[in-house]
């Protein structure tokens, strides 16, 4: 059976083996002089973006404004909830400021997986499933804290002017929610706006278009646990926001996770379709944070390949965020998985199924009226193994593990190929083929990531040589936690593409990691919000 395992390739399907692998390659890895173009024109749709009026149509940059032009600078104090509505997960947490500079704690979190059904059926039930989960931890955390420090969990909830809400707990001020939505929404203050459409694997219908604000005041009144929700933002934001709080040279955040995005603090001057609320440049410096929604670039430059196309055709929401389809966790496994599903055709027996997986496959599929099988049952019947056939099959867990597997013979990777991918006893040729895939599809995300965050850093004359400024960027996301060969990846990215200026430069460009950053930071915003209002007030 080992001999059998290790057998090589014929030297025919080896070479045309060889040719294929060469194509990928050539497809999903842009040449230096095609990044730069990309790049150039990353920057133009940037400042097109800041400039005119805001198009909703997934292809290109949104640019939008925040409302936090003020970032947190560490002296912020106060206790509230967090709330983040991420990709495939919801968190609650409650989060201690202070009390000494910089000093943040979650001291409480909470994480639930939201069920397919949550996040892809109606609007309301999404809402009310979200304030279901924070009012069974508001109330198992007061009812807690009450016991073991009396009196101290509402000490820093502040009293608010009640609303018509509030009557139901009239002696106790409404506890203070920070919501980190991970979409992309148009902001009509710090605590309001309008989604401007579902991404990832969301699409409840009745939220685009509405207040997300609202919504989740609606169904916390349902709940009837009324809360004050001071901050709405971008997970982005969060992370820029969080990390800022123990560092001011934090200017970029970025998230890549299950989708990928980026905010930045732009000058209000470069903002021009934007009028700031009276008293932004005020407070702050001149300048805003930015969501620019990078996953909707576009540019027909993109390094794409076919199975590319297909990944698109069949996502939730086709034609849009094509940047974040060749970035994010929720794309790199399937990518993949087509790539070798079409490697699996063309090399017959590379990755097949078992003989008897085969020969009932093949039965059903005699059974079946010819014009009903489809293209995928077709090459079950023939040998491929219909997982690898099938979309999702792949994880980004399993796609990091391949691309990190440094185990003898590649064990890790025949494993994850037939527990993952039904391969029939997977060869070492297989799993250097998989593996080989694998990177070039993590390579090609970080490839564009490094471009991307280049351009950031080169539109705001952050990566000029004299005098270099240092430059912290936080990340946060799984991608960018749990795929410590992507972290790898990314930053030798960013040195090759920074060119000669890399030995000077690079020092200066910080990457950090920042845990639990996009609920932290609708923390330390709901916070400072809540603050400053009775700040104001006094
Ligand atoms: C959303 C962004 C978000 C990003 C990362 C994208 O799909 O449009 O708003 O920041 O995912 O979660
Ligand atoms: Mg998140």
């Amino acid at each position: 059976w080992r001999k059998l395992q290790d057998a090589p390739l014929s030297v025919d399907y080896e070479q045309k083996l060889q040719v294929l692998l060469k194509r990928y390659k050539e497809q999903l890895l842009a040449s230096p002089k095609r990044l730069a173009e990309v790049e150039a024109e990353f920057i133009a749709q940037m400042r097109e973006g800041l400039a005119s009026r805001t198009t909703v149509d997934g292809r290109r940059m949104m640019m939008l404004p925040t409302f936090v032009t003020r970032l947190p600078d560490g002296t912020e104090t106060g206790e509230c909830y967090a709330l983040d509505l991420g990709g495939t997960n919801f968190r609650v947490m409650y989060v201690r400021l202070g009390p000494g500079r910089g000093e943040m704690a979650a001291c409480d979190v909470e994480e639930v997986t939201l069920p397919r059904e949550i996040y892809t059926g109606p609007g309301d039930k999404l809402f009310d499933f979200l304030a279901s989960t924070l009012k069974s931890f508001i109330d198992r955390h007061q009812a807690s804290a009450s016991t073991s420090q009396p009196g101290d969990s509402s000490s820093s909830e502040t009293a608010v002017t009640a609303s018509a809400s509030a009557s139901s707990a009239p002696q106790r001020p409404l506890p203070v929610v920070g919501f980190c939505f991970s979409f992309a929404v148009e902001q009509s203050g710090l605590a309001s706006g309008k989604l401007l459409g579902w991404t990832k694997g969301f699409s409840c219908p009745g939220v685009v278009g509405n207040d997300p604000v609202a919504l989740l005041a609606a169904a916390l009144f349902r709940a009837g646990r009324p809360c004050r929700v001071a901050a709405l933002l971008n997970d982005t934001v969060g992370v820029l926001a969080a990390q800022r709080y123990l560092d001011s040279d934090t200017e970029v955040g970025v998230i890549i996770g299950t989708g990928t995005n980026a905010c930045y603090v732009e000058q209000l001057t470069a903002l021009t379709k934007w009028t700031a609320p009276p008293g932004a440049a005020a407070g702050g410096d001149g300048r805003t944070a930015v969501n620019m929604e990078w996953g909707a670039f576009f540019s027909p430059q993109l390094p794409r390949c076919m199975e590319d196309l297909q990944v698109d055709a069949s996502s939730p929401h086709p034609g849009k965020y094509l940047f974040e389809k060749l970035l994010s966790g929720m794309f790199l496994g399937e990518a993949a998985r087509r790539i070798l599903f079409t490697v699996a055709k063309e090399i017959p027996g590379l990755l097949a199924a078992s003989p008897a997986a085969t020969a009932a496959a093949a039965a059903a599929a005699a059974a079946e009226d010819e014009a009903a099988v489809g293209e995928e049952a077709a090459a079950v019947a023939a040998g491929i193994p219909g997982r690898l056939a099938t979309p999702g099959s792949l994880g980004s867990a399993a796609l990091s593990a391949i691309v990190e597997d440094r185990t003898w013979g590649l064990r890790t990777t025949r494993k994850l190929l037939a527990s993952e991918l039904g391969v029939h006893a997977p060869s070492r040729r297989a799993a250097e083929v998989a593996k080989e895939v694998c990177t070039l599809v993590a390579r090609r995300s970080a490839q564009l990531t490094a471009m991307a965050l280049l351009a950031i850093l080169r539109h705001n004359g952050w990566a000029k040589a004299v005098p270099p400024r240092p430059v912290t960027v936080a990340f946060d996301g799984g991608v960018y936690e749990r795929f410590g060969a992507y972290r790898t990846m990314l930053s030798e990215e960013v040195s090759e593409q920074l060119g000669e200026a890399a030995a000077e430069l690079r020092p200066y460009i910080r990457f950090v990691l920042s845990h639990d950053g996009s609920a932290l930071g609708a923390a330390v915003l709901a916070a400072a919000a809540v603050t400053g209002e009775e700040a104001a007030a006094a």
